[in-house]
This record gives structure tokens, C-alpha cells and sequence, in this order.
């Protein structure tokens, strides 16, 4: 039993992530797998973080574990469950000191969180009703351009204007997509206006959780730099990001382990 090691893995819809953290609360391991609940994704994961700990042999090895996110009940073999705003908060806190709003958007839903002066969660609100405005919209559009989802800030940053995209629901602005590429609408401006329509989406949803800086941005979304900017632009605050935004729930998960000690 390593007990100086505490694991929290984030099952989430669309990729599973695990980190594993020391004592001190310092990240030694992750792993992630473009794949969520109820695949192979969470095995892998883990399977990662764990091969990146030297003296590691197994994550059942580790002192107490903990998981969160949309598939967190499948993972009987944890001690804890903690649900993903809980954990998104506890890791944003720790990573962005003084952080009073996080922006996570995820593979398939967009929730804004408001904390309190001591990092602690006071209220949230989301999006888990509708794909716009998530990543899925933005995974559906890079297969329609055929580039990758991590493709679409490069291009978005080689758009000379905005192409807005009127309609809300994913499936009429896919459609609306095709027929712009269709007419010779080059496609940076097209991802332009893609990006525009999320910022929209998710400004609408952190006017009514009540924005207050610092604001933070979660979730493998916050990976898009060109889209982060216009999101910045449009709320009117500097947003603050990390390499591991996608890990923010996993590192949360795991600060839980760490501190229960179980
Ligand atoms: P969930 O927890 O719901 O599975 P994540 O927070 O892991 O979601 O985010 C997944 C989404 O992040 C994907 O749907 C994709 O749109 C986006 N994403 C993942 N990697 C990147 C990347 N490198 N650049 C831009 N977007 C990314």
C-alpha cells in the first residue's frame, strides 16, 4: 500500500481522466482516454497515471481514491464518489487561487460555478439539455470540416471575419455549416462563427450564474485558445487556464482522496 498516494479519476460522457497526487497535493500521474463511461476509457486512464508513478504497481495500491464525473458509479472500486461541480470547484480553487467563477465546458454539457472567497461551491448553473454550446457542437463541426477538434483554434485564428451561424441547435447548424462551406465560405471563417456561437451560448449562461472575477475555464474546451479569447472578449475578464484544464475534475477528485485519507 503506497499510503502517501491518492488517486481521483473523472469518468466522464465524451474521455476519462485520472490523476494521482502525492501528500502534498503536487500531481505525479495522469492519464487520459477519449473515451467516458461505460468503455474501456477509465481502465486506461488509470492505467496511465499509475505506469507514471515509479513504486506504483496498481491503482488499489493507492491510500484512498475517488471518482467523479457523469460515469463516477460505475467505479464501485473507489472509496469516494463526489459529484463533478464539487470537484471541478475544489480543483479550480486549488490550481487558480482566487478563482470565483469556473467555466467548464465539457464533451456534453456547460456549466458555470460560482465560489465563494474561500473556494468553496455557493451555486452553479448548466447546460446539459441541449449539445449546442458544448463540446460536442465543436466535435460534431470538425468532423463536418474533416480536421481534428484541436485543429479548430488554428483555424479560427486564420479567420479574416466572422461567418455567424444562426442557428442554435446542433443538428440545423451542421446543416447550415455544409451549405456555407458549400457556397466557398473559407473555412476559417466558418470556425469563426462556430466558436462565436458557443461564446454566445455560454456567455448567456454565465450572465445568469452572475460573473465574477476571477474567472477560470475548465474542461477539455478550454484546450481552444482562439475560442477562450473571443469567450474573454465577450464577458469582458481575463480568463485564466492550465495545460490540465481537462484533469481540473480528476485533481479535484483526488484533493478529496487526500484530505478524507480514508
Ligand atoms: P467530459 O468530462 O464531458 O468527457 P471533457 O472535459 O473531457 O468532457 O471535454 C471533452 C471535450 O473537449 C471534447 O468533446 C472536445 O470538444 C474538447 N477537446 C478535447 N481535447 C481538445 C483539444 N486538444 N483542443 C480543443 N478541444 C478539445
Amino acid at each position: 500500500m503506497a499510503s502517501d498516494l491518492y488517486l481521483g479519476i473523472d469518468v466522464g460522457s465524451t474521455a476519462s481522466k485520472c490523476v494521482i497526487v502525492d501528500a502534498q497535493g503536487a500531481i505525479v500521474g495522469r492519464g487520459l482516454y477519449a473515451a467516458g463511461a461505460g468503455t474501456a476509457g477509465p481502465r486506461a486512464c488509470v492505467d496511465e497515471a499509475v505506469a507514471q508513478v515509479g513504486g506504483l504497481a496498481s491503482a488499489e495500491d493507492v491510500a484512498c481514491s475517488c471518482a467523479t464525473g457523469y460515469g463516477r458509479h460505475l467505479e464501485s472500486w473507489t472509496e469516494l464518489q463526489k459529484s463533478e461541480l464539487s470537484c471541478h470547484a475544489r480543483g479550480a480553487a486549488e490550481l487558480f487561487g482566487g478563482v470565483r467563477t469556473v467555466i467548464d465546458i465539457g464533451g456534453q454539457d456547460a456549466k458555470v460555478l460560482s465560489l465563494g472567497k474561500d473556494g468553496s461551491l455557493a451555486s452553479f448553473v448548466m447546460n446539459d439539455k441541449c449539445a449546442a454550446g458544448t463540446g460536442r457542437f465543436l466535435d460534431v463541426m470538425a468532423g463536418v470540416f474533416g480536421c481534428k477538434v484541436a485543429d479548430l483554434s488554428g483555424l479560427d485564428r486564420e479567420s479574416t471575419e466572422v461567418a455567424p451561424i444562426s442557428s442554435t441547435c446542433t443538428v440545423f447548424a451542421e446543416s447550415e455549416v455544409i451549405s456555407k462551406l458549400a457556397s466557398g465560405i473559407a473555412i476559417p471563417n466558418i470556425v469563426a462563427g462556430v466558436h462565436e456561437s458557443v461564446v454566445e451560448r455560454t456567455y448567456g449562461l454565465a450572465k445568469r450564474a452572475g460573473i465574477v472575477p476571477d474567472v477560470a475555464m475548465t474542461g477539455g474546451v478550454a484546450l481552444n485558445a482562439a475560442l477562450r479569447e473571443r469567450l474573454e472578449r465577450r464577458i469582458g475578464f481575463p480568463i485564466v487556464t492550465c495545460d490540465d484544464a481537462q484533469y481540473v475534475g480528476a485533481y479535484g477528485a483526488a484533493l478529496f482522496a487526500l484530505a478524507a485519507d480514508c
